[in-house]
């Protein structure tokens, strides 16, 4: 049974673009089909894990039923990926028009101001465009049975969905997860923004708090930020992105100050009330005495995700779980139920769509095909779209000392890349970690403008088993920001410049008079 359309959040405003996203991913007029028989496999979820999942599978010749209580898609599509990078596009456009005056570009008339609403329909219009990809017509046509409703397991073998019970030789379970709202007094009648209502969004909110410096935090405070919000950003821990590389999340933290962004480190909010139409947030710095409060028209809480695991009858299944960390799966993505599997951020810790996509992949051999692929031979490359990203795969300096594994490492500043510099955009580096005394990759950080299309050469190296010395040997165009990759590649040559191959070179030189 579809939701009302008046009830799901994330479709707010109704204009014409969320109407088309909800006649796309869920459509008010839609009819459960009729269950046909036993499935080879019902996947519960529709975000991208169970769109692949569902997708594939059907595309190979199982019988596959989808189900999905809210929007196809998921958290990517409607949430998550698509709609903030919108947002990051318009950041980028308003940062671009205010230092336009270093490339001698002015405005020769008129004042630069971001129109919020304007900005926010964008996104609306082009989510609503993308939306048709993941369309219960699309994937029905495509031979799926799309289910709108919740669903739950009713044994080791059988699912409901409203009033009908679908029974599966194998399922997956593809529920994703949600914002986690941490238990401050105060903090859900402040109704924070999360990534679910942020996106709702239709003034700009003057003054903003964000609670949690993760990617999603970053990438949210510095976008609003360059909208003209005043943004605070509250942090527990001492930095900012707390899993990457510390030099480059100090660039992008650099940045996010530049853009005016107030950070307050090892700082938690304690408490929040309101005054007027003012949220005073009591927050408390570690060793300090004392609180202070910050000021806001809004909250957004971005303070980690809780996997969907309650409601789903994972008892009845025998399916083991973990509240913080979602279903538990072995290395081939199989739940403690023989016949049930997981994927995505519901059973992952790395929680990104490509991710998703990935583990899905190997759902649908291994549950259906036989297949014995592994999730950890997985090299999973992420990215955080601040401005600059910072892109990483791999081992980083600190997984590889704490793990006692020796490397070499090998860097490049984007300042000696010629098109970074004419770019204006020279702050960052580029780092690639070697097992120690050889080429071959271990891990890779790049902190750029580009970071993220920049790395998928490490990446492809990596998977490919291709070694430092592959992409020194690999022409780049002149002058590309990839050049930095390549830059680092050849430290790794020269550095096999030992005396005695010196030597040699000059030896045979002298051959030549
Ligand atoms: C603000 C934000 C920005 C992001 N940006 C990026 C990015 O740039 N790049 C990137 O790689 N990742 C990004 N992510 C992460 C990415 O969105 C997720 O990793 C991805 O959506 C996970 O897909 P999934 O299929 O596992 O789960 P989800 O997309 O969460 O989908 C799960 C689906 O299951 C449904 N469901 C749950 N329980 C039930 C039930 N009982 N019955 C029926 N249906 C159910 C839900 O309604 C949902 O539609 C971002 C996330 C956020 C929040």
């Amino acid at each position: 049974m579809p939701k009302p359309i008046e009830s799901i959040t994330e479709a707010q405003p109704l204009d014409a673009y969320n109407r088309q996203l909800v006649a796309n991913v869920h459509p008010p007029d839609w009819k459960n089909p009729e269950p046909r028989g036993r499935y080879h496999m019902v996947v519960i979820g529709a975000g991208t894990a169970g769109l692949v999942t569902a997708i594939g599978a059907a595309g190979l010749g199982a019988r596959v039923a989808l189900i999905e209580r809210n929007l196809m898609g998921g958290d990517c599509l409607n949430s998550g990926c698509v709609p903030s990078k919108a947002l990051i596009r318009a950041a980028h456009a308003a940062a671009a028009v205010r230092d336009a005056g270093q490339f001698g570009v002015r405005l020769a008339d008129g004042e630069v101001a971001v129109d919020f609403s304007k900005l926010m329909e964008r996104m609306r219009r082009l989510r609503a465009g993308i939306s048709a990809h993941d369309s219960a017509k699309r994937f029905s046509s495509l031979g799926v049975d799309v289910f709108l409703g919740e669903a739950s397991f009713t044994g080791r073998r059988a699912v409901r969905v409203g009033e009908t019970e679908l029974e599966f030789s194998k399922a997956c379970i593809a529920t994703g997860t949600r914002a986690a709202v941490p238990p401050i007094p105060g903090l859900e009648e402040a109704k924070p923004l999360t990534n679910e209502t942020v996106f709702t969004l239709e003034e700009l909110p003057r003054r903003l708090a964000v609670i949690g410096a993760g990617p999603i935090g970053v990438e949210l405070a510095q976008s609003f930020a360059r909208f003209g919000s005043e943004v605070t950003l509250l942090e527990r821990f001492g930095g900012i992105l707390a899993r990457e590389d510390r030099d480059a999340a100090a660039i992008v933290e650099q940045s996010l100050r530049r853009d005016g962004v107030t950070i307050r480190f090892r700082t938690q909010a304690v408490a929040l009330t309101e005054a007027g139409s003012d949220t005073v947030i009591r927050a408390k710095q570690e060793r300090a005495s004392g609180v202070h409060d910050i000021v806001a028209d809004r909250v957004l809480v971005a303070a980690g995700r809780i996997p969907n695991v309650d409601n789903l009858g994972l008892e009845e299944a025998g399916v083991e779980y973990d509240s913080r960390t979602g279903v538990v799966v072995n290395d081939r993505l199989r739940t403690s139920n023989r016949h049930v599997y997981a994927a995505g951020d519901a059973c992952s810790l790395y929680r990104f769509t490509h991710m998703a996509d990935a583990m899905a992949r190997i759902v649908i051999g291994n549950a259906l095909f036989f297949g014995r692929s592994k999730a950890s031979a997985l090299k999973v490359p992420w990215c955080t779209y601040s401005d600059p990203e910072l892109a990483h795969v791999g081992l980083n300096e600190t997984e590889a000392e704490q793990e006692g594994i020796r490397i070499d490492t090998y860097k490049t500043d984007m300042a000696s890349v010629d098109r970074a510099v004419l770019d204006g955009e020279a702050e960052g580096f580029v780092k690639i970690h070697c097992k120690r005394g050889t080429d071959s990759i271990l891990g890779a950080t790049i902190v750029g403008r580009h970071a993220g299309d920049m790395l998928s050469e490490v990446t492809l190296a990596m998977s490919a088993g291709l070694g430092l010395k592959a992409i020194a040997g690999t022409i780049h165009p002149y002058p590309t920001q990839a050049e930095a990759v390549r830059k680092a590649a050849d430290a790794y040559q020269r550095s096999r410049l030992t005396p005695d191959l010196k030597r040699l070179l000059k030896g045979i030189l002298r051959l030549h008079g």
